[in-house]
């Protein structure tokens, strides 16, 4: 390897296995295959498929977990954080995050109930399992960037541990090896879910850490306050991660806002907001 900066490549990155091929001079004939980019990905068409719903169970109070299994196998291939666009019998067609893996039998959605919600006020009342649903798939751009070395950090807001669940299992499944460090936020201990496998998890993998953060609860042996001033507390410097965010607008704009103000490269931000896009279509198919 000829000399480059320190920051073209991290001391993890090189023991990840990488190395910098512009600056690399072979000493031998070496054999050169093109294995795409992460980035790549992105360009995946999205397409319609069926599927029936299997089950629906109750995470939270508000939140539902829906199993849903499409007609086609194809239809279950996706990067982790990445969404459908689902439309539930008549309701209009809104985005939610697959929570499972890449290739499992069925796609698990968290739909949290929005007061005067048409979908989620839908699947919070009317839904059952055997109906039958339209879903576009695989859309999103927020998805785990698996060729990186360095640390990740997960920011979860409520429903928005769909997608943070879906990448974190996919990278422990897949080796990745770097840190992974989860925050959870949530109002008050009701409103968790999941929390023990999660913790089953960290038992299992000694480079995973979790936190669960209430925001409207005192007397807890919980961390408490908002799940963005948590994260500000524990990291003074983002710079080499790679961050996820899901969950409300409100809580995405403050973990932009903390984690450029720690270092982080903007391109290595990956956030979705968990919100009606105005101008979208209130009947009609997906999509
Ligand atoms: C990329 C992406 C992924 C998403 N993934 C998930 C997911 O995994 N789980 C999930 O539960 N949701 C997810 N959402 C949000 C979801 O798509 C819907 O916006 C949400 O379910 C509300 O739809 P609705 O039809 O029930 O409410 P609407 O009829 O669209 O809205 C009813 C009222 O509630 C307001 N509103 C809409 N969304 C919210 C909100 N989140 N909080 C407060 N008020 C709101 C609207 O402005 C409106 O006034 C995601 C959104 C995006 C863009």
């Amino acid at each position: 390897m000829l000399s480059h900066s320190r920051f073209a490549l991290t001391d993890e990155e090189k023991a990840g296995g990488l190395i910098l091929a512009c600056r690399a001079v072979p000493k031998t004939d070496i054999a050169v295959a093109w294995l795409g980019s992460d980035d790549e990905a992105a360009a995946a068409q999205a397409r319609t498929w069926q599927g029936t719903v299997v089950s629906i169970d109750d995470l939270t109070h508000d939140i539902r977990r829906v199993r849903i299994r499409p007609d086609r196998t194809d239809a279950l291939v996706f990067f982790a954080g990445q969404y459908a666009d689902i439309r539930f019998g008549p309701s209009p067609a809104r985005s939610y995050s697959m929570a499972n893996r890449s290739g499992d039998p069925e796609l698990e959605f968290h739909v949290r109930r929005v007061p005067g919600g048409a979908a989620s006020g839908y699947v919070h009342t009317i839904l059952r399992p055997g109906d039958r649903i339209v879903l576009e798939a695989p859309r999103g751009s927020s998805y785990l960037r698996e060729s990186h070395c360095g640390p990740i950090l997960c920011i979860a807001g409520g429903s928005g541990l769909a997608p943070i669940k879906s990448i974190v299992e996919t990278a422990l499944a897949h080796g990745m090896r770097q840190a992974i460090h989860v925050y959870f936020g949530a109002r008050a201990e009701r409103d968790l879910y999941l929390v023990e496998h999660f913790e089953t998890l960290v038992r299992r993998h000694a480079n995973l850490v979790f936190t669960p953060v209430l925001s409207e609860v005192r007397a807890t042996a919980r961390r408490t306050g908002a799940v963005t001033q948590a994260v500000a507390d524990d990291f003074s410097d983002l710079t080499g991660f790679k961050v996820y965010v899901a969950g409300p607008p409100r809580m995405v704009d403050a973990a932009m806002e903390i984690a450029f103000g720690r270092g982080l490269n903007a391109r290595d931000l990956h956030a979705d907001v968990f919100f009606t896009p105005q101008g979208q279509p209130l009947s009609g198919a997906a999509g």
